[in-house]
């Protein structure tokens, strides 16, 4: 059975566990980082129903919860699906559900969903280094999927979010080109019309982890970039970057190439624009040009920081004040033929 996970839209925290059929209580709190005060502490209570793909919410708060716009009201229940958005209050703090395959073999307990104190995105990131050294241990047969290995701590992690692309690029429905070196997939929650990551079959964690020897490898994904950009239809009319995230969610390397319209559903936030339209996103010239020139690859300290910017079009600099005023602004940029 699937594992539910509550996810921070605005990325406050690591996703919360919601085990099958098990009432979690969440408002304001570390674990959520909400220190709103119309935010009770027992504002809203899910109950996930893994094996139907749905989460039971029920507003405990005063003060209105509600799933796509729509408030819950105060004691009543409403289910909410992957793709729906959960404000826990006044239409603040989003989250969304995902389900994703327990590869763990194991019912994870709730001490899995347990996070002791706000973690810092430097925390997550040597967190997510630990977990892939574990997986990588763990996979001494040189398969590159996570198996069930005999402690439970690891399988914990195996089966955690963040290890996804290793799953998908070992999928032959996502993978869309592949040689000795690299995997190339479609990006499950594509952030534009085209929307590709190229991954080097060599387990390599996180830029944190390049070094002068891997220039080669950098610039052959390069080049199957450059090459996947030459095929597209659409390859004359739009344009494309091909580039790393500074500080990435996902485990495992993955050069994203992506289309400029940003025209898809999946981008939902000022987080997943900023990712791509700043400075946070790395041109893979750059990446491979510092390694050569410094060895290393360095991401400045306050790179987090740029999320956190005003919404800005990336053609025209114009600032809008909410996602979908900008999203309908693109339309006179990039109009759909
Ligand atoms: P980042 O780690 O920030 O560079 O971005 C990770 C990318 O992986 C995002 O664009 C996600 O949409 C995408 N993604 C997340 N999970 C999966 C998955 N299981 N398979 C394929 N793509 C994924
Ligand atoms: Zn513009």
């Amino acid at each position: 059975m699937p594992t539910c996970w509550l996810i921070s839209e605005e990325d406050n925290h690591q996703p919360i566990q919601l085990p099958h059929l098990q009432a979690v209580v969440v408002g304001r709190g570390p674990e959520t980082t909400i220190k709103d005060k119309k935010c009770s502490r027992l504002q809203v209570e899910l109950k996930a129903e893994c094996n139907k793909g749905y989460v039971k919410v029920k507003q405990l708060g005063l003060n209105p919860t509600s799933v796509d716009s729509v408030v819950v009201g105060k004691g009543n229940e409403v289910r909410i699906k992957p793709g729906q958005t959960l404000h826990v209050v006044n239409q603040l703090y989003p989250y969304t559900i995902q389900f994703r395959e327990d590869l763990t073999g194991h019912n994870n307990s709730s001490s899995s969903s347990k996070r002791p104190r706000e973690q810092t995105s430097e925390d997550r990131d040597s967190q997510r280094d630990a977990q892939t050294l574990k997986a990588a241990k763990q996979n001494s047969n040189g398969s590159p999927s996570l198996s069930r290995g005999e402690n439970t701590k690891t399988n914990e992690n195996a089966g955690h979010w963040s290890q996804g692309l290793k799953t998908s690029m070992q999928d032959p429905q996502m993978q869309v080109y592949k040689d000795d070196k690299v995997v190339v997939i479609r990006d499950k929650y594509p952030k534009a019309r085209y929307h590709w990551l190229v991954l080097p079959w060599q387990s390599i964690p996180s830029l944190k982890a390049l070094r002068a020897e891997h220039c080669e490898l950098l610039t052959h994904m390069q080049q199957v970039a450059d090459r996947m950009i030459q095929q597209c239809p659409e390859s004359s009319s739009l344009r494309f970057r091909s580039g790393y995230h500074a500080i990435p969610s996902m485990s495992h390397i993955h050069l994203h190439v992506i289309s400029q319209d940003f025209d898809s559903p999946c981008l939902k936030n000022k987080k997943h624009w900023n990712s791509f339209t700043t400075e946070y996103f790395i041109d893979s010239h750059d990446v491979i040009q510092m390694l050569e020139t410094s060895g290393k690859v360095s991401v400045k300290e306050a790179t987090s920081e740029l999320l956190k910017l005003p919404l800005r079009c990336h053609v025209c600099h114009k600032e809008f004040p909410t996602i979908p005023s900008l999203k309908e602004h693109l339309k006179s940029h990039f109009p759909r033929h």
